[in-house]
């Protein structure tokens, strides 16, 4: 999981790939893998992938019956 803003080359379908020191033409793809658009047609994009919250299971107290 990363936590830093990276660089990435962003195709118009959504696929993303990190570029390595922010050039695309340090990724070692012709074009992208989802939809077959060359990477001139790629744009650079500073970004960072957020996660989805984990789930905050509620909970309650319960006191054990005194005797
Ligand atoms: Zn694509």
């Amino acid at each position: 999981m990363k936590e830093e803003w990276d660089i990435y080359g962003v195709c118009k379908c959504g696929w993303c790939e990190e570029a390595p020191f922010g050039r695309l033409v340090h990724i070692h793809k012709e074009v992208c893998p989802e939809c077959g658009t060359h990477k001139s047609e790629w744009t650079l994009k500073t970004r960072k992938w957020i996660p989805k919250h984990k789930i905050i299971i509620k909970g309650h107290w319960e006191d054990k019956e005194s005797k």
